[in-house]
């Protein structure tokens, strides 16, 4: 063998060891040699194309690049990483990073081309993931920016009826007997500005896996009979027809409140969503080892387009500033995640616009076993109705201490106690309260829990450390604006 033969077959070996497709042509586009890359990649063996014409792997649409390729070459010029496509022999297309390059002999003539070729479908893969990452992303954060623009508009109508009112009210607008039902207006309206933050800070939660359960034993009927009536004014004044079939069905474990949370909402978007002299349906049913809620409507149904996101959160089928309907869009995200956490599912049903949606939920007879450390009962802001008394606990005689930086807080506080028969008495901080306990023993002390210098948390701390026995046991209850978790867990 000579020195020339052993250079070839190295040659031949490093070419055939390569990932990338090396192929050579002739001027005239014919396959000269085909490494085992190329097989690999293109589905031919080399027997059965050199000889053949490399417009073989070439798809359809695609033929003039060839003829672009060969008048360069013939120019002397290169092609560098040239993304394209090549068809293999089974017919599938396979993405490629081009590289073509003449041959030349010693003269410096072009007497033949070579072309490497590598395979980027892993590349483009991961490029057509990124994008779609990045499409999710502001898709999101669009979401979001709408959801703010409507969480202010959501917000400013009922502050505006609280101001407004409780102005007109100071200022002796209002004749007397007209302020029980500004009193009215105001607390409807505050209702549902706790109603809206309620729903946001349970998203937050949900988002934080901060969503806790107090699971007990549930008699579902009851449950639906209170969210029925808790829609009925509205359903009224609306004229609609509200029907319920309510199966007796065995009590399942999960939470009243987060249930009856997650039927008003389905009831609540059924009037909302229903025009006047509609009819909405509500069955409870027993189906084998679980019970189904359906409400469904004869309202404006609800697209086959947006059917698949109705459960996403700040996902509304009308957006901008000439929607008709209120809300936040995040009843339904929070409906889902609720009944997920009791084992169940729910889902929404539509034959379109016009023509009516079907909500069902359901849940197993069956579900979680019960906390331990239930969370304090959870009362739902809407299932307290406008006018009704809050019950208060007769306590005649009982002395309390108040601690709270807030004066109208402070304020509000004594009336309700006293109008209960408490001996009230008031500081503006915790320091003050600590100088209180050194010469009096309340009965009960209530603390705010955010004050400026020594919290709510510090003084409880301070009082439980009281070298005085009758200090140290002085039952305490904290009073916040923080409706976090932790914060209620602490
Ligand atoms: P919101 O009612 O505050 O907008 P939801 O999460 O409860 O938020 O509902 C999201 C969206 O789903 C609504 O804005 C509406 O477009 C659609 N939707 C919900 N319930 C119904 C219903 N019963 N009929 C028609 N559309 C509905």
């Amino acid at each position: 063998m000579t020195d020339r033969d052993i250079d070839t077959l190295r040659l031949a070996a490093i070419i055939n060891s390569s990932d990338d497709a090396i192929v050579s042509k002739d001027l005239n586009g014919i396959v000269t040699s085909w490494n085992t890359a190329a097989e690999t990649m293109f589905g031919y063996t080399a027997d059965e194309i050199v000889g053949k014409s490399i417009r073989t792997i070439i798809p359809q649409d695609r033929q003039g690049e060839e003829d672009e390729v060969l008048r360069r070459i013939r120019l002397g010029q290169s092609v560098n990483h040239f993304e394209t496509v090549r068809q293999r022999k089974d017919g599938s297309l396979v993405p490629i990073s081009l590289s073509v390059s003449p041959i030349r002999d010693r003269t410096g003539k072009v007497i033949g081309i070579s072309k490497i070729a590598r395979d980027i479908t892993d590349r483009k893969r991961a490029e057509a993931q990124t994008e779609r990452a990045y499409e999710q992303m502001q898709m999101a954060s669009r979401l979001k920016d709408e959801f703010l623009a409507t969480l202010s508009h959501e917000l400013r109508t009922p502050l505006n009826a609280v101001l407004g009112y409780a102005r007109m009210l100071r200022s002796g607008a209002v004749s007397l007997d007209r302020v029980p039902q500004a009193l009215e207006v105001i607390e409807r309206n505050a209702t549902s500005l706790t109603q809206i933050v309620e729903d946001v800070l349970d998203v937050s939660r949900i988002v934080s896996g901060k969503v806790r359960l107090d699971v007990q034993t549930v008699d579902l009927p009851t449950v639906l009979s209170h969210s029925v009536e808790t829609v009925k004014h509205a359903a009224d004044a609306k004229q609609i027809k509200l029907h319920c079939v309510i199966d007796p069905v065995g009590p399942v474990s999960g939470d009243p409140d987060r249930l009856q949370q997650v039927i008003w909402n389905l009831l609540s978007n059924a009037v909302k969503f229903t025009p006047k002299g509609g009819r909405i349906q509500v069955r409870l049913e027993r189906v084998h080892s679980h019970v189904e809620v359906v409400v469904s409507d004869t309202g404006s149904g609800i697209t086959p387009d947006f059917l698949p996101y109705i459960f996403e959160r700040f996902r509304q089928a009308e957006g901008g500033t000439t929607r008709r309907h209120g809300g936040l869009g995040l009843g339904l995200a929070i409906a889902r995640h609720i009944v997920e956490m009791h084992g169940g599912t729910i889902h929404a049903a539509s034959d379109g616009e016009g023509s009516g949606s079907t909500f069902r939920v359901k849940l197993p007879l069956l579900i979680v076993h019960a906390q331990q450390h239930p969370e304090p009962h959870r009362v739902h802001p809407r299932s307290v109705r406008a006018g009704e008394p809050i019950p208060i606990l007769a306590l005649r005689g009982v002395s309390v201490l108040v601690v709270d930086d807030d004066v109208d807080a402070l304020l509000m506080l004594r009336e309700i106690l006293e109008s209960a028969g408490a001996v009230v008495q008031t500081v503006g901080s915790a320091p003050q309260a600590l100088e209180k306990l050194a010469i009096e023993r309340p009965d009960v002390l209530v603390s705010d829990l955010g004050m400026p210098g020594m919290d709510g948390f510090e003084l409880i701390d301070r009082i439980r450390q009281s070298p005085d026995q009758v200090v140290r046991d002085i039952p305490a209850a904290a009073l916040t604006a923080y409706a976090r978790s932790e914060d209620r867990s602490k």
